[in-house]
Formats: structure tokens, C-alpha cells, sequence
């Protein structure tokens, strides 16, 4: 059941990372530049997916009920900018406010105005929680925090007066930072599904924030996994307008994170951090910062004295696969595995050349992730048809991989993300874009006005059939390459892209459907 659960988490995830992608490639606004995020929105990124499990399992603990004895807000130990490593970007943007918190006055008088509200936002576990807390600690001054599922609650009125009773709170205690996290659970957009008690909690926040002046040292911070889904409401000037970017460790941030975590505890002489970071991608802090505990926790059980690698390999594998080794790809899983990743790539690597692949793999990336692509796209301003659709055909590619070469029996869930990713492009190319049956309209719109029956929902049917047809016969024509990839992963298990790129050329057919 937890398993259950697991894939659960994993599609409104993978839902979610969707729509970043989305927001991303389509919008200019939105451009999140720095390479994380690039990778993050690379192909078959289930994987990060599963890390929400993880912070769901934390939420609450290092919240303050209201309610509660005042010191309780100091329960937990006090912390600093030196209990962060990596997410050096993030730490430089508060090292101002840090200034500010702990001398208001001075930019009373220059006449600045700080920023009303800050918002962290990233993925689970990269550390947001961590930065608030440390913020305040830095400054010296109390940290109130709560989340904002705190504040929705059944009976109208009540998250409401839950917001004003904690900035009151606030206020009495002078300069302070105020930490809501996961903000989504009360700021998501208004137009689905608004309810008056959001409505109420959402409208109180924003009056509560507009009562601060810069004179208060006051800064209220918030934290989401999903920028996306909140309401616009919520980042508009004077609001949460500063945005920083919390995002996933790449290698040397992970090796630095690992570095943090490790002092105090006996590593073994032979242990190398490096290969670990390396073999950690798209960890989180959080997931890297148990990593180490669980081999800690091995060890300790053993009590010989030392961590030593073995009990890093086999915390790395609880903390990929989640509970047991059980969870571990079988050498059938394993074959499934690498066709289907070997689709991936080679559709990848024929289709969009320009989004460089990185590396593919068949080790689970994180949890739930059986084994990945990683891509870093490239940026474009205007994003033509050609290049959703050929986005579609590599999405589609590792399920019409997984069909060639095992038939229908051989399908595996392996590929739910791909198939809802895959969807929510074509659904936005239908629906939004014009890129179907008439360029002219926007159905999305013309629902809204005209009501539905606009039949879409064919459509979107018949471009993933059509885009399927043309990656299933691209990859029929290349099943050599196909197969001499996924022989490679199968013996490497990890392939850096040059590696990559140099079997799919040896295998090449000259054959290359008319579509592709
Ligand atoms: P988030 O709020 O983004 O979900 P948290 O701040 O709750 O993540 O992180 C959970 C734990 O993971 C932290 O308490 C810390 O032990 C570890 N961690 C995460 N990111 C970092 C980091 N950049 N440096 C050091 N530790 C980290
Ligand atoms: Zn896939
Ligand atoms: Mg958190």
C-alpha cells in the first residue's frame, strides 16, 4: 500500500513537474535559468518524485502550533548560514535581508523598502525549511513558523483568524521572521475549486503583510514545492516579490552537502565522498542527509567503530528503493528498464539533437524512478510545433521501446509519467496553441465562453496516436541501436552522453522513417 500511495505521490508530481516544463518552455517570463533547473525538466524525471514522500513525512514536526507556550518557538535548535552547504545563490539573496533584520533603521534611513514578502521555492528537501530557519538564526531574531495547511481548515473563518492571531504573535515579539511553509495548500489559484475559506485565509495574509512597514523588521517568508499552482494574487508587488530558487544539488553540491553531514560521524578510510555525490543524482540535501544517517544507523547497530561502504551502499539503496533491497530491479526488470530508456535516448538523441543529452541511466535515479534520461534543453524564445511534437515522440518512445521488443505483454507502469507528460503536451497544443485541426482558435477559450463540447479530448487522442505511430516506426528502423544501447546500459548501468551518442552512431540505420 505504500507502494500505492508512492505512485500516487508520483503522478501528481510528475503532474506537477509537467506543468513546470511547461510554464518553462512556454513562457518567457518564466524563464528559471540556472542548468538544475534545465535538468530538472529533463526527460523521465519521475524520479525526483518520490522525495515528497520524504519532506511529507518531516511536515509538521518543526511547525509551531499556535496555541502553544511562546517558547516552544525555540524549541528547535537554532541554526545558521553554516548549517547550509550547497544553494550558494539562495544564501547570498538573504545575507541582505539578514543585514536588514538585524538593523532596520538603517534602511529607514536611506529610505529603502525592503521586500514585503520572500518566497523560497524547489523541490522537496533541497533545504527551503533549512534556509528560513537559518536566516533567523543568523539575525538573532524569533522564528515563527507554520504551514499552510495549518490554515485551511473546514469551518470558514477559521484559517483566517489562525493567519491573524500569528502575525499578531509576531508583532509583539519586534523583529521577526515569519516562515509559512507550503503556501500552495492556501495560495493556490482561485479560479478551480475556490472555496470561501481559502478565499478568507488568502485575503488575510495579504492584509496581515500589507501592515508591515520597513521600520519593523518583519519579513515574512514562505516556502512551496510548486511555484506553479499558486495564486498570481499571492506574487504580485508588494507581496511575495522576491522569489528565490531553491533547486536540486548538482555533483559539487552534493559532494558539499555530504561533506556537512559526514562531520562527526566515523567514515571509514576507504569511503569516498566524491563517487558518492556522483552516484546521487537528483538527490536532495534531505535525501543525501539520510543517506548518511541510515548508514550511521547500520553501523551503529554493528558497532565496530567506523561507517564504512558497504553501509553507504546499502543506505543508498534504502534510500532509493525506500524500504528493502526487494524493491531492486530483478535482471528482467533491469532488461525492461534499459529498452526503455535506450528508446529515450536514441529517439532523443535523433529527434532533438539540440536538447543535449547528458547521461542515461538504468539505477533509480530517486525514489521510484526505475532509471532515467537526463537532458539539458536548450533555451528558445518561440517553441514551433515541431519541437512539442518531436517532445511528444521522445516522451512516447521508452513505452514504444518497451512494445517492440517485449509486445504488449510487456508493458510495465514504468511509463505512467512519460504517457501524463506526453498528454499535458499534447492537451496544451490542442487546447491553448491552435496546433491542431484550426490554428485559429483557442479552445481553452472558446470553452470558457461557449461552454465545452469542443471536442479536444479526441484530438489529443488522435495527435498522441499519430506522434506514437511516428516514434513506434523511428524506433522499429533503428532496433539496432535500440538494442546495442540498452546491452551497454545493461553492462555500465550509467552512460555519460558523449558514450552514448558514440553506440547510437555506430548502430545508426540508414533507414530513417520519411516522418522522422
Ligand atoms: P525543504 O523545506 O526544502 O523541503 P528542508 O529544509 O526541510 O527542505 O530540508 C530537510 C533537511 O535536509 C534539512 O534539515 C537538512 O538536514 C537537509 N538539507 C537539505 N538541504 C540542505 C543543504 N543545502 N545543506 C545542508 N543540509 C541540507
Ligand atoms: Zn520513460
Ligand atoms: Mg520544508
Amino acid at each position: 500500500m505504500k507502494r500505492l500511495t508512492a505512485v500516487l505521490m508520483a503522478l501528481t508530481l510528475a503532474a506537477a513537474l509537467a506543468a513546470t516544463l511547461l510554464a518553462l518552455t512556454l513562457s518567457s517570463e518564466l524563464q528559471l535559468r540556472t542548468t538544475l533547473t534545465q535538468i530538472l525538466i529533463a526527460l523521465s524525471m519521475a524520479g525526483l518524485v518520490l522525495l515528497a514522500a520524504f519532506s511529507g513525512r518531516r511536515r509538521g514536526t518543526e511547525t509551531v502550533r499556535l496555541g502553544q507556550a511562546p517558547s516552544s518557538r525555540r524549541t528547535h535548535k537554532s541554526c545558521t548560514f553554516s548549517d547550509v552547504a550547497a544553494n550558494e545563490q539562495a544564501l547570498e539573496s538573504l545575507e541582505a535581508l539578514r543585514d536588514y533584520l538585524k538593523r532596520p533603521e538603517k534602511y529607514v534611513r536611506y529610505g529603502a523598502r525592503m521586500p514585503r514578502g520572500v518566497l523560497l521555492y524547489g523541490p522537496p528537501g533541497t533545504g527551503k525549511t533549512l534556509l528560513a530557519r537559518a536566516l533567523a538564526g543568523e539575525a538573532g531574531v524569533p522564528f515563527f513558523a507554520l504551514s499552510g495547511s495549518d490554515f485551511v481548515e473546514k469551518y470558514v473563518g477559521v484559517g483566517a483568524s489562525r493567519v491573524r492571531a500569528l502575525f499578531k504573535k509576531a508583532r509583539k515579539a519586534g523583529r521577526c521572521v515569519i516562515f509559512i511553509d507550503e503556501i500552495d495548500a492556501m495560495g493556490k489559484r482561485r479560479d478551480d475549486s475556490a472555496s470561501d475559506e481559502r478565499d478568507q485565509t488568502l485575503n488575510a495574509l495579504l492584509s496581515e503583510m500589507s501592515g508591515f512597514y520597513t521600520g519593523d523588521g518583519v519579513i515574512v517568508m514562505a516556502a512551496t514545492n510548486r511555484i506553479e499552482a499558486l495564486d498570481p494574487a499571492l506574487l504580485r508587488p508588494g507581496r511575495f516579490d522576491r522569489q528565490i530558487e531553491v533547486g536540486l544539488p548538482g555533483r559539487p553540491q552534493r559532494l558539499s552537502i555530504l561533506k556537512l553531514h559526514s562531520r562527526g560521524k566515523p567514515l571509514d578510510a576507504d569511503v569516498s565522498l566524491e563517487e558518492l555525490a556522483a552516484q546521487t543524482v537528483s538527490f536532495s540535501g534531505a535525501s543525501l542527509e539520510n543517506l548518511l544517517n541510515e548508514a550511521a544507523l547500520a553501523a551503529a547497530e554493528r558497532d565496530d567503530g567506523h561507517i564504512t561502504r558497504g553501509d553507504l551502499r546499502q543506505a543508498f539503496y534504502k534510500t532509493v528503493a525506500g524500504a528493502d533491497r526487494e524493491m531492486l530491479a530483478s535482471q528482467r526488470e533491469k532488461q525492461i528498464i534499459a529498452v526503455h530508456e535506450a528508446g529515450h535516448a536514441v529517439a532523443s538523441c535523433l529527434l532533438s539533437p539540440e536538447n543535449r543529452l547528458a547521461r542515461v541511466s538504468i539505477l533509480p535515479a530517486a525514489h521510484g524512478a526505475a532509471g532515467y534520461n537526463l537532458c539539458v534543453p536548450q533555451e528558445r524564445v518561440m517553441v514551433e510545433k515541431r519541437h512539442l511534437e518531436s517532445q511528444i515522440q521522445v516522451l512516447l518512445a521508452g513505452r514504444a521501446a518497451e512494445q517492440i521488443v517485449f509486445g504488449d505483454d510487456g508493458l510495465t507502469a514504468g511509463a505512467s509519467s512519460d504517457l501524463a507528460r506526453a498528454t499535458e503536451l499534447a492537451a496544451t497544443m490542442v487546447m491553448e496553441l491552435g496546433m491542431r485541426e484550426e490554428p485559429s482558435v483557442s479552445l481553452k477559450a472558446l470553452g470558457r465562453f461557449c461552454g465545452t463540447g469542443t471536442g479536444a479530448a479526441e484530438e489529443c487522442r488522435a495527435l498522441l496516436r499519430e506522434q506514437y505511430a511516428r516514434v513506434k516506426a523511428l524506433i522499429t528502423s533503428q532496433i539496432a541501436a535500440v538494442d546495442a544501447l540498452s546491452r551497454a546500459l545493461l553492462a555500465a548501468e550509467t552512460l555519460e552522453g558523449d558514450a552514448v551518442r558514440r553506440v547510437v552512431d555506430a548502430h545508426l540505420s540508414i533507414e530513417r522513417p520519411e516522418s522522422a
